[in-house]
């Protein structure tokens, strides 16, 4: 016996529904990626786009539990336009292996993406002005855990008057997701013998393992 032919209709829309929902959801998150990351490769907002090679938005896994944010790139990530692949970048990978993590499990960008001339700090203004980007990125990835690398990143999430020593070692709140403070991997650099900083971090970084049920 034919099918109703308004049953076969119905029954092709609930599946193109269906699918549609499938297929809008996948494509919107990539290509919402996608369009903010030209954007920010295209942005003239501050006077950092005037020094810049190129923007950096940052690289990793879009679906990541954990994220770090550092200040801003420096010269090698301004040349190659990737985040964190210096000197800073190379002990932030070794942190993230030690964590038994992979670099592409997990999510790394700066507060502000494009470099400040002679890696200075990032002024207010280029902040206020490139903030949109890192929200909008925070909303794509959802991570349960942010990292911050040193102080600029931490004042971005953390109204404190303390220092990185006071302010590291807890987890503070920002919307519905926690935000570890840690200092900036240039700054483990810059005092290699000193092995209370690098016992700090790595303090900090157990207890988001523990937090993201790692051992
Ligand atoms: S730092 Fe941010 S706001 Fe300034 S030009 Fe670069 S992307 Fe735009």
């Amino acid at each position: 016996m034919a099918k109703d032919p308004d049953k076969i209709l119905s029954e092709v829309e609930d599946k193109l529904k269906f699918l549609s929902l499938l297929g809008v959801e996948f494509v919107s998150r990539e290509s919402s990626v996608v369009s903010l990351e030209e954007t920010i490769l295209n942005c003239q907002k501050c006077p950092l786009a005037q020094t810049r090679t190129q923007a950096v938005p940052g690289e990793g896994n879009l679906n990541a539990q954990l994220m770090f944010i550092g200040e801003a790139p420096g010269r090698d990530e301004d040349i190659q336009g990737r985040p964190f692949v210096g000197r800073a970048g190379q002990l932030l990978t070794k942190i993230i292996h030690a964590m038994t993590f992979q670099r592409d499990e997990v999510y790394i960008t700066n507060i502000v993406k494009c470099r400040p001339p002679g890696n200075r700090n990032p002024q207010g203004n280029e902040i206020t002005s490139c903030k949109d980007y890192l929200l909008a990125q925070i909303e794509q990835i959802d991570p349960k855990v942010i990292v911050t690398l040193g102080k600029v990143a931490a004042d971005f999430f953390i109204r404190s008057s303390l220092g990185m020593t006071a302010l590291r070692g807890d987890f503070y709140d920002f919307d519905n997701l926690k935000v570890m403070p840690t200092f900036h991997p240039s700054y483990l650099i810059r005092n290699e013998g000193n092995k209370t900083l690098k016992k700090m971090v790595w303090e900090d970084m157990k207890k988001v393992m523990a937090f993201l049920g790692k051992k």
